[in-house]
């Protein structure tokens, strides 16, 4: 049924709500760091859901098994140790030494409680499943306790919910499941007047109502399900679990360390996974979310500025028909069997009812096309009850032989891969069955769900994680991902620098005529980044660049994320991308985000001169880091913009020849204001004017002093294996020292004051018979740029506008140099030429 739209709560504020999970909570730092997030300023109010301290609720379990076992000492010692985790907790987090003395003790009062419920089940040596939810729910109470008091001691208004009337539930002890309607209508009754009056409601997940007001548990990692109930129940904005993973991710981390964060995945997709045992979220948190559109949000606690991963009714990375596995250990395998089955409507659905009702949840459910069997996977621990509720359910047929009996294998493991796209991509079974073969792993049953949303394999526990990297590899999941479109046909361009040049190249790229057109899969700016696995869209590309040209910073923008550029490139790179590049047309040291890139497998093209003009061991290692990445670099537009200037050196080289001097002028800003000043006009005009058409730097200075063709210089004579740096080089710069640090504005201000000066020398060069051209000249010993007079039959005496000359002194070109002459300035021609170096790494 397609979700229905949200309806909203009249006139009530909007609403985050946050999940802490246990994980997270490790100590007293990470409840601060808690209690911070839900303190930034924002528009939202916030509903906080927390966990029980990380470890707490196997903590409690155990001290349950002792009681059952009757063992009062184990039951003594480790309530005493839960007792001072939490109590170190407290003083971590609350200075004021009355409220603290108040918390410690509240805390010994449950402590002493909670040592004395168990030695009441030690005495009884019975343990039933009301009674252990009664002890287990303890965890999230005091996690939430502490968060509250924490909050209150921060001077914020917070108050504690308790969730036993909250949320009303079905009443199964060990793994209740909310009546969502009832609990609908008590989270808004409850909730929505504190959230009025500016209070911030803290909430212990995992734990609910019976209808007697008993309390129970929603089953392991039920917190998640506290948090989607409410966020449905108040139609929250949205819903963030925060975890002490990345996100969601394409499986396991801990399982296969190549495991990739999934930026978005559909809900149904989420919910299947999380069905099929994903442990990143609670089996059924997404059935609140199913008629009710509220995204989830999955990220980090460690990292609060990453996206994470965004569920929601969204349909993307359609290329990739898998987007995750998921697999489940210890489980067992119940098999029944027997002609009775063939043709016999309703067996499995029987044999699903007897599980349910005995509260044994299934993993898996297969029948052989032969009928003559039924498999399904039960969790390890369940098996003998499966076994005993199969064989009453069908003691009829079992009497009369049409069913031969039930089989229970243990040490079992299920995988299970997921993805939307799997529905239209035939061949994705026999791929991962192929992969598992390959692999040895033996496969011992098969099924896919009616959906097509999954298919899942049973196979040997031990074989596990082999299995689970094999198909992980198979469908590419750490790199391209999902088994989508082949790595040839495509080409991912994340673009560094939405300046002029930036945005020329957003201009051009639609217009490639290349059966392989690039795809922009991010942007980044100075202040964070936008980021779209599968591409942004012609839309969103031409709305960021207009936002980018009236002054917006990204991270500000729709879908925008802070970060520093080499904080966004390696995020980025963390996601399956095709044959990603990363373009820097920036004029920043962007030196650390190209080292991230790089590590992410990332080709470089570069337009920014900075990088490759960095001091001398820094562009080594980067060049020895590239080559061992296999990463090409490419800089075309370091000198020269688009004219072939380090092609024709390649090809010079290539072919056996030696290049022994480069001469030139590459400076077309600085050949434009030259030439301007030589018609005759003031500088401060010409300047202005050049600075207008946008052929300088965003600091005019950084052209006039020579940097800019210093560099380039430098780039050029390491070429030929000038062993120098920047510093090497003799540069003679335009801007007196007077006006060298004076801030940018009051530079433009006075620009007129060196107008006579200017007009001066070029009367000095004309009465010579010169013009004044800013000449680079590199050899692999020597590096100078600077202001010379050269006669006008000199060829860069010919040179007009912007153009730039470079001229090739090599062993063969020896008497008549090469000379490259051509358009060296501006963004179109830029940008031309980065898109050139971009088309050389896109398959034809
Ligand atoms: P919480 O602290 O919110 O209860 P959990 O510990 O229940 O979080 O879930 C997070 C854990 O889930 C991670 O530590 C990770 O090992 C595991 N995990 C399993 N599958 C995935 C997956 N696909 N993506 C991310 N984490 C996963
Ligand atoms: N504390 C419970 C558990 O460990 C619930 C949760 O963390 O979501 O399963
Ligand atoms: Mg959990």
């Amino acid at each position: 049924m397609p979700p229905l739209r949200t309806r909203s709560v009249s006139r009530s504020p909007a609403i985050d709500v946050f999940k802490f999970g246990g994980a997270s909570l490790a100590d007293a730092a990470a409840v601060r760091h808690a209690i911070e997030l839900i303190l930034e300023p924002r528009p939202t109010r916030v509903v906080t859901v927390v966990s029980a301290l990380a470890g707490v609720t196997d903590a409690l379990l155990a001290i349950a098994e002792s009681a059952r076992a009757g063992d009062i000492d184990a039951v003594d010692e480790q309530v005493t140790k839960l007792q001072k985790r939490h109590a170190a907790v407290a003083v971590g987090i609350i200075g004021n030494a009355r409220v603290r003395t108040r918390l410690l003790r509240e805390l010994d009062e449950a402590f002493e409680e909670l040592r004395m419920l168990g030695h009441g089940v030690a005495s009884l040596r019975e343990l039933t499943p009301r009674t252990r939810d009664f002890l287990l729910v303890r965890g999230e109470q005091l996690s939430a306790r502490l968060v509250v008091a924490g909050l209150l001691a921060r001077g914020a208004k917070a108050e504690y919910v308790e969730a036993a009337t909250l949320i009303r539930t079905d009443g199964v002890f060990g793994g209740a499941f909310p009546d969502l309607l009832a609990t609908d209508r008590e989270v808004r009754a409850q909730l929505l007047p504190l959230l009025k009056r500016r209070v911030l409601p803290v909430v212990p997940g995992f734990v609910g109502g019976t209808t007697d007001g008993a309390l129970v548990t929603l089953g392991r990692g039920g917190s998640d399900l506290t948090a989607t109930v409410l966020g449905r129940s108040l139609r929250a904005q949205r819903i963030t679990l925060w975890k002490d993973v990345p996100g969601l991710m394409t499986t396991d981390p801990r399982l296969v360390p190549t495991a990739r964060i999934v930026p978005q995945l559909n809900v149904r997709e989420a919910a299947e996974l999380a069905y099929y045992g994903a442990k990143v979220l609670h089996p059924r948190a997404l059935i609140p979310l199913a008629r009710v559109r509220v995204p989830v949000f999955v990220r980090p606690f460690a990292d609060p500025a990453a996206p994470g991963t965004e569920i929601s009714v969204r349909h993307t990375l359609t290329r990739y028909p898998v987007k995750a596995l998921s697999i489940v250990r210890s489980q067992s395998l119940v098999t029944v069997t027997g002609n009775g089955m063939l043709g016999v409507p309703g067996i499995a659905a029987r044999t699903f009812a007897a599980l349910q009702q005995a509260g044994i949840s299934v993993t898996l459910i297969s029948q052989a096309s032969s009928e003559h069997s039924i498999c399904l996977c039960v969790p390890a621990e369940r098996g003998a009850e499966a076994r005993v509720a199969l064989e009453k359910a069908f003691a009829l047929e079992l009497s009369r032989r049409e069913l031969e009996g039930m089989d229970v294998q243990r040490g079992m493991a299920t995988l299970a891969v997921v993805g939307l796209g799997m529905a239209g991509s035939p061949g994705i079974a026999s791929r991962m069955f192929t992969s598992l073969s390959t692999a040895g792993v033996n496969i011992v049953a098969i099924a896919q769900g009616s959906s097509e949303l999954n298919i899942s394999v049973v196979i040997a526990e031990p074989d596990a994680e082999v299995a689970a990297q094999a198909v992980h590899d198979e469908f590419q999941l750490d790199k391209i991902g999902g088994g989508g479109l082949r790595e040839e046909d495509r080409l991912d361009v994340v673009l560094m620098g939405v300046g002029l040049i930036g945005r020329e190249l957003l201009r051009m790229l639609p217009r490639v005529r290349r059966r392989v057109k690039p795809t922009i899969v991010g942007l980044i700016d100075r202040s964070g980044f936008v980021f779209e696995p599968d591409g942004l869209t012609a839309r969103q590309l031409a709305s960021y660049a207009k936002a980018k040209e009236s002054g917006g910073s990204l991270a500000t923008m729709s879908g925008g994320h802070k970060g520093t550029a080499a904080e966004a490139v390696a995020y980025i790179g963390t996601h399956a991308l095709a044959r990603p590049v990363l373009v820097d047309v920036t004029a920043h040291e962007t030196l650390p985000a190209i080292r991230a890139a790089i590590l992410a497998n990332m080709d470089i093209v570069m337009a920014n001169k900075r990088p490759l003009s960095a001091p001398r061991a820094e562009v080594e290692s980067l060049r020895a880091l590239a080559a061992k990445h296999g990463s090409r670099l490419l800089h075309e537009t370091t000198v020269g913009a688009g004219l072939p200037v380090m092609d024709s050196y390649a090809k010079l080289v290539e072919t056996g020849d030696k290049v022994l001097r480069i001469e030139g002028c590459t400076s077309g800003t600085l050949g434009f204001l030259l030439t301007e000043i030589g018609k005759g006009r003031p500088f401060s005009e010409s300047l202005r004017d050049a600075m207008s058409r946008g052929f300088t730097e965003p600091d005019p200075r950084d052209d006039l002093s020579g940097m800019d063709v210093a560099r380039k210089a430098l780039i050029l004579a390491r070429m030929m294996g000038f062993g120098g740096d920047l510093k090497d080089v003799t540069v003679e710069s335009l801007v007196p020292v007077a006006y060298r640090s004076m801030p940018l504005p009051k530079f433009l201000a006075t620009l007129a004051q060196q107008d006579a000066a200017w007009a001066e020398r070029f009367a000095a060069a004309t009465k010579q018979g010169r013009v004044l051209r800013y000449v680079l000249n590199a050899s692999p010993r020597k590096v100078e740029v600077g202001l010379r007079a050269v006669p006008l039959t000199h060829p860069l005496a010919g040179l007009r506008g912007t153009d730039n000359q470079i001229v090739f002194t090599t062993m063969r070109y020896r008497e008549h140099p090469l000379v490259i002459t051509g358009p060296g300035a501006g963004p179109a021609v830029t940008a031309a030429g980065v898109l050139n170096d971009i088309l050389q790494l896109t398959p034809s």
